[in-house]
């Protein structure tokens, strides 16, 4: 039976994750110290004799009694409303506690993937984004707190591969949306399905020009799964390449939630990324992997969650 230590399980994506391993027969260990998670994502896995929870900060170093085959390091806080609330330790997650998971994967001679971030790209001037994009990031900016710590994190997970020649996979996960994304999250899908199923305005920043493209959890949990799986020690995007505006995503949850909420417009925050479409040519070649949940369907989903925790 094969091991693996999810950093961050506790989490939206991290949750998910848990499950789909712990369904293809793997032991689960999950870290995880709460600062954006939840003990409900979790609730339900904890009557599982696979899975077992260790409550830690990933910015003290940690081991496990177990053996370990695989680290998925997923975490550190990831929604813009946090990057002005607890920037420190969003850097700090994303350097020594990316170096402790280094370390455990070291010590245990494990296999590590290391969740990234489409951010690595800034404010792209490359469209869409492939891996070989160097990114265009502003060091001092409101984004900066994540966006560059994501990237030191790149790199020390690169150094180590060199140095301790460890196996490292490195996933550039971009907007993943879907059920346990916090309700108070601040970011696009919960703001606006909240808003959509209370009948409050939605708070478009800017004119909603700026463009995202969404993957559902499901298909971005498959991605990491098979990146791990797989024999590519570069980075690589895992996203999904249906771009649409901001305001068309506000529009298609107003449809789908039956709502008659307004639109409302307000400013659009600093280096807030105009135009953000990934190139997931890398994932289908090298992982036979690619997004199979259309917008729609995912959002229902999405949706039908949020209306479930409202009661
Ligand atoms: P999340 O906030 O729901 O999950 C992060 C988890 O990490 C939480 O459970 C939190 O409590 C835990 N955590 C944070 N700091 C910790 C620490 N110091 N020690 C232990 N646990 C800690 O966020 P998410 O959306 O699930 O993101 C998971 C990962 O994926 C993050 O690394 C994020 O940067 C990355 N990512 C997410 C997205 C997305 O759209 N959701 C996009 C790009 C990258
Ligand atoms: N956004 C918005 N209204 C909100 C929350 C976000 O218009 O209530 C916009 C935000 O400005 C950005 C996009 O939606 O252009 C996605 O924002 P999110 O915070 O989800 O993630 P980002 O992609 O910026 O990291």
């Amino acid at each position: 039976m094969k091991t693996a230590v999810v950093t961050g399980g506790a989490g939206f994506i991290g949750s998910h994750l848990c499950e789909v391993l712990l369904s293809k027969g793997l032991r689960v260990i999950c870290v995880d110290n709460f600062l954006t998670g939840q003990k409900q994502n979790i609730e339900h896995l904890m009557q599982e004799k696979n899975f077992s929870l260790l409550e830690h900060d990933i910015t003290i170093s940690f081991t496990v009694k177990e053996e370990v085959d695989f680290v998925y390091n997923l975490a550190s806080p990831a929604s813009p409303k946090d990057f002005s609330k607890i920037p420190i330790k969003i850097m700090l997650a994303n350097s020594i506690g990316v170096k402790n998971s280094l370390d455990l994967a070291v010590e245990k001679k494990a296999r590590i993937l290391q969740a990234s971030t489409s951010e690595v790209y800034g404010q792209p001037l490359e469209h869409p984004q492939k891996e070989s994009y160097w990114g265009n990031v502003n060091t001092i900016g409101e984004r900066s707190c994540y966006d560059e710590s994501k990237r030191f994190a790149e790199a020390l997970v690169f150094s180590y591969a060199g140095k301790f020649g460890l196996e490292t996979r490195t996933a550039r996960i971009f907007n993943t949306y879907g059920p346990r994304m916090r309700l108070g999250d601040g970011r696009v899908t919960p703001n606006f399905i909240m808003q959509a199923i209370s009948g409050k305005d939605i708070t478009i920043y800017g004119k909603g020009l700026q463009t995202r493209s969404f993957c559902f959890v499901t298909d971005l949990v498959a991605g990491l799964i098979a990146l791990m799986e797989s024999d590519y020690g570069k980075p690589v995007n895992i996203g999904n390449p249906h771009e649409i505006t901001v305001k068309e995503f506000a529009e298609t949850v107003l449809k789908i939630s039956k709502s008659e909420s307004k639109l409302s417009f307000t400013s659009l925050p600093e280096d807030d990324p105009v135009r953000r479409k990934p190139d997931i040519t890398l994932a289908e070649k090298k992982l036979g992997w690619a997004p199979k949940v259309r917008l729609e369907e995912g959002l229902a989903k999405t949706i039908e969650w949020f209306g479930q925790q409202k009661r």
